[in-house]
């Protein structure tokens, strides 16, 4: 809380001999701002948030005010959320370790103590992303891939498990424990926090931002989290609030039951197909009345993890009898169980809710059927037994065969016709169009929910049982979510039945659902090449985007983890099970999917029997120690990094080097190049792509200089603790277009005033050798798409000062201010083709010079200048005056904290200066 107290909000409660201090809501009710019960549970712990946060500088009583008068129509303000800890995945995980890293060497090198920065709050780092199913089906998989995963992350893995040493705000669960979000909610999720803070003890609610956007998946247990760019969640780490829009509430009203077969998977696909058609895109989704006590808080999760595909930032549950049971359950605390009742049942918020909501949805349970959802979009449901129909629809849509089934010229094979195949190992199989060549138990979506992981079992135990098998061709893998999962397969007995069919874990990590699912045998790539085979993919993850799962891949679907060994079974997907027998037993009898499908009964008391508290207290219990992989992982130790000049991988970023202990301030820009001059809606990746690039490109050249090869350049993903690669990578995307060129795509620019074309890194380092300023213009939603705080990190090391454009999206926009670029606004109706600019001129933005204040109306003045080779005199380097335009701009700088961020040149920049000037 505040040193002030303004509201006079904080209150005790004792429990069991200890004294808590809390911030009450109810004080807000008392002072006339809110009614509380109208509010939206996700709202009150927002507001919660802000009103003991309050400090006058950072958030002030305006900033309470706003949240408090939220209503179903969302007034247009701002907030500032502090949440209470950080989750990191080892994709995202990196770059903000190496920010911490260059933080603390630039303590180091000021000769102050270099512990001076941690992490305020606590950050949990899940490595989870980065394990690949190269090996499967055999008992040696796991064991095999993580070797190979060590093989090629070591660099990577070194960076994290120093900051694992160094920092003690900083856990890192390491490669082969689980997934970051089922981690997080069968463990570190704790509803509610206890915090000590100046000698008190507080009680908050537990909130979080991560860095994935599956963070939401914590709403299963009700609490608020979702996912954030680098930026924001190291701002986070560091005590910084993250601003947000108040956002609107949309309340999904649940009623009835779950019908008889139908799974936890098939309700989040056909919720996500209903909140789609609804529009919840920037909104939070709660889920209230009475089907809510119907479902299991692992059900809830799985509903609550596919947020993203549904479209919105959250979509939770609130907190009742079952969530305290699943804490229970998974082995939580008991007296922290009876803390998280007490708690919210004094700030009202246990239980059921029905609050004001921007808009209501109604949903029955009982109208949920098995589904599956593809072939590309997560959204597209398709009922189980349509799938017959849909498939041979699918492939006449795109041309593979005709109406009636037969190949068009183009295509040699028919739907039905298979061609011949020679395995690896000399098997020989036949695939054809609708082929299932990957069946994966996969993603944290699923793994968390033990009545379908445990569903999956018992189906594969009945076809054991009936003889069949997955044929030879279909890529089979199982990978758990956290380690309880294999703990309460075997002790069902289950997991043999799995491995029988080939369903062995290969790995405690993402896999399939991230695009990890390895390679497919040559033999099958060649024949899906030879023949334009529509093969496809069955998984229970929640994305299916085109080429994610495998290039070769055509069609994606997602499924609950018993139909994915059901179609793993079939082996094709253009099947109706429903009438269709999925293969024939030993006497050549034909097996329908009703006859190997869980009873009901059977499959509640497996889960009642199989899954126990001790389970996930002993596997918890050393979830940050890690095997004998990461014991042995020479990593760097101390409180500061030892940067390896070497390394392509990880290198210290330049923020922070020479860094001055006075605050830069801001003042006018002068002379100032636009490096590029863009269109409309030019997303985060034409900005900072995130693919493989080539060695005729900047980053590829950098590589090759230092001897890395082209096959061993990886992505610019995986290159995220690398600026050199990163801002070489920057407005390179081989598809943006700079339109100071004519109508040439890619990463160019054109240097002026000697107007020769080159690479926009070219360009910038030209321009930083003159000492030129630069800025980029842009059309309506500039940095769209999702967050990626490389594409504000690069935007600075081009040497951008600023940018102006129509309209932006709201995370690029933060990101741009995070690190000290200044996001300016043209007027409404103005644009720089409207002003009748093409980016040849020199540009100087004025008004800065007495200071920046919130939403600054600046004037930018656009000198029209020829380039060298239309200099008809004088000195080439020096434009020739030309006519002048002038046109207003607005900084889109609309808190003090962001003032301040511009004023540091970043936010990080910030922290670093007050950790380094405070006595
Ligand atoms: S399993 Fe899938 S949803 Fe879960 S964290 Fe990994 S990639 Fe994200």
């Amino acid at each position: 809380m505040g040193e002030s107290d303004p509201f006079g909000a904080v209150r005790e409660l004792e429990h069991d001999g200890t004294t808590y201090k809390m911030a009450d809501l109810t004080v807000l009710e008392e002072e006339g701002l809110c009614e509380l019960d109208k509010l939206p549970v996700s709202i009150r712990i927002l507001l919660e948030s802000v009103l003991r946060n309050v400090d006058g500088k950072n958030i002030t009583t305006d900033d309470v005010r706003n949240a408090a008068s939220w209503g179903p129509d969302v007034p247009d303000v701002e907030l500032p959320f502090q949440p209470s800890r950080v989750v990191l995945q080892d994709l995202t995980g990196v770059p903000a370790v190496v920010d911490l890293a260059a933080l603390r060497s630039a303590v180091d090198r000021k000769d102050r103590d270099p512990s001076i920065v941690e992490p305020e709050i606590p950050c949990d780092l899940v490595i989870d992303h980065s394990v690949q199913v190269d090996y499967f089906g055999d008992e040696d998989a796991y064991e095999k891939n993580v070797e190979l995963e060590y093989e090629r992350n070591e660099e990577r893995y070194r960076s994290i498990k120093w900051a694992q040493q160094a920092f003690e705000n900083f856990e890192v669960v390491p490669p082969g424990t689980g997934i970051v979000h089922q981690v997080n909610l069968e463990h570190l999720g704790r509803v509610v926090h206890r915090r000590e803070e100046d000698g008190d003890e507080w009680l908050i609610p537990d909130t979080l931002v991560g860095t994935d956007s599956h963070t939401p998946m914590i709403g299963g247990i009700g609490v608020v989290g979702w996912g954030v760019g680098g930026i924001e969640a190291e701002a986070a780490m560091l005590g910084q609030p993250i601003t947000m829009g108040l956002p609107e509430v949309v309340g999904v009203r649940l009623e009835g039951e779950l019908p008889e077969g139908a799974t936890a998977t098939d309700l989040v696909l056909h919720l996500t197909e209903k909140l789609r058609q609804v529009g919840v895109v920037d909104r939070f989704v709660e889920f209230y009345g009475p089907g809510v006590s119907e479902l299991t808080v692992a059900d809830r999760a799985t509903i609550s993890n596919m947020a993203p595909e549904q479209g919105s930032t959250i979509s939770m549950f609130p907190v009742d009898d079952k969530t305290l049971e699943y804490l229970e359950l998974t082995g939580r605390d008991e007296d922290h169980i009876e803390l998280v009742k007490e708690y919210l049942d004094a700030q009202g918020l246990y239980g059921e809710q029905e609050p004001e909501y921007t808009e209501t949805v109604d949903f029955d349970l009982s109208t949920v059927e098995p589904s599956l959802a593809g072939h590309k979009k997560p959204h597209a449901r398709i009922p189980m037994g349509d799938l017959d129909e849909h498939f041979p629809n699918l492939l006449e849509e795109q041309g593979v065969v005709q109406a009636d089934g037969a190949a068009p010229v183009k295509h040699d094979l028919e739907l039905g016709d298979k061609v011949p195949v020679t395995l690896d190992d000399g098997t020989e199989v036949e695939i054809g169009h609708g082929s299932v060549l990957v069946s994966a138990i996969t993603s944290c979506t699923n793994t968390s929910n033990p009545s379908v992981m445990l569903a999956a079992g018992l189906l594969a135990r009945n076809a054991v049982e009936n003889g069949l098998d997955v044929p030879d061709y279909v890529k089979t893998s199982l990978a758990p979510g956290s380690r309880v999962v294999t703990a309460y397969l075997e002790e069902s007995g289950l997991m043999d039945d799995l491995e029988k069919l080939g369903y062995s874990v290969v790995g405690y990590g993402c896999t399939t659902c991230i695009g990890n699912s390895g390679p497919l045998q040559d033999p099958i790539e060649d024949a899906i090449d030879e023949h334009d085979l529509w093969a496809t993919s069955v998984l229970s993850g929640n994305r299916n985007f085109e080429a994610r799962i495998h290039p070769k891949i055509a069609a994606n679907y997602l499924a609950s983890p018993p139909l994915v060994v059901a179609y793993g079974l079939a082996g094709r997907m253009d099947i109706d099970l429903e009438e269709e027998p999925i293969g024939h037993d030993d006497e050549g009898e034909p097996v329908f999917l009703e006859d190997i499908w869980p009873d009901t009964e059977e499959l509640h008391d497996m889960v009642h029997n199989s899954v126990s508290p001790e389970m996930f207290e002993e596997k918890y219990a050393s979830v940050y120690e890690g095997d004998e992989r990461w014991e042995a992982l020479d990593a760097p130790t101390g409180e500061v990094y030892d940067w390896d000049d070497e390394s392509t991988y990880i290198r210290e970023p330049p923020f922070f080097q020479d860094f001055p202990l006075e605050e830069p301030g801001v003042e006018d820009i002068a002379n100032a190049r636009c490096l590029m001059a863009l269109g409309d809606t030019v997303t985060t990746d034409h900005i900072s792509p995130a693919g493989p690039f080539g060695e005729d490109l900047p980053a590829g050249q950098w590589l090759k200089e230092r001897g890395v090869e082209p096959h061993e350049f990886n992505t610019y993903g995986s290159r995220r603790g690398n600026h050199e690669v990163m801002m070489r990578g920057t407005f390179a995307n081989v598809r943006i277009e700079n339109e100071m060129l004519d109508g040439k795509t890619g990463g160019y620019a054109k240097h002026l005033p000697s107007g020769e074309e080159t690479t926009v890194f070219e360009a910038s380092e030209r321009y930083r050798d003159d000492d030129t300023p630069l800025i980029v213009m842009s059309g309506i939603e500039f940095g769209t798409g999702s967050s990626r705080d490389w594409a504000a990190k690069g935007t600075d090391l081009l040497g951008i000062r600023a940018t102006i454009a129509k309209s932006y999206e709201r995370i690029y926009r933060d990101n741009l201010l995070g690190m000290g670029v200044l996001p300016l606004q043209f007027e409404e109706g103005e644009g720089w083709e409207e002003l009748g600019l093409d980016g040849t001129e020199v540009y100087s933005i004025e008004g800065l010079d007495d200071g920046l204040e919130m939403n600054d109306e600046l004037t930018v003045v656009a000198r029209e200048a020829h380039s060298a080779s239309e200099q008809t005199s004088g000195d080439s380097q020096e434009p020739r005056d030309g006519e002048t335009t002038e046109f207003d701009v607005t900084a889109q700088v609309s808190t003090p904290a962001a003032v301040e961020y511009i004023e540091n040149g970043g936010v990080l920049h910030k922290v670093l200066r007050e950790l380094l000037t405070e006595e």
